[in-house]
Parts: C-alpha cells; structure tokens; sequence
C-alpha cells in the first residue's frame, strides 16, 4: 500500500476509511486533507527539496 504525505507540513497521513470514502488525516496540522492534496512519496520529496532550497 502506498503511503500519501501531507501538502504542508510532510507528515506521513493516516488512511481513514468509513461510509466507502477514504480519508487522510494529518496528526501534525490535526486536519482532514482532501485526496487531491495529498502528496505521494516522490511528489513529497520533490516539493521538500524545493523548500530546503529556498532556505
Ligand atoms: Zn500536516
């Protein structure tokens, strides 16, 4: 199974599943990210790389 990060933070986000919808939570922000948000491992480490550069 594939793990999905969080957009802001890079968090590894857990998978809630209820009602046939799948759900990602952060625990760092403590929010719900919608599916099209979530980063995949490579999209993750493409946008950290990004961000370390800048500073
Ligand atoms: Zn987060």
């Amino acid at each position: 199974m594939e793990d999905f990060y969080c957009p802001k933070c890079f968090s590894k986000l857990k998978r809630l599943e209820g009602c046939g919808a799948v759900g990602y939570f952060c625990d760092s922000c403590k929010t719900l990210i919608s599916r099209k948000k979530i980063l995949n491992h490579e999209e993750m480490e493409k946008r950290s790389k990004k961000i370390t550069k800048k500073i």
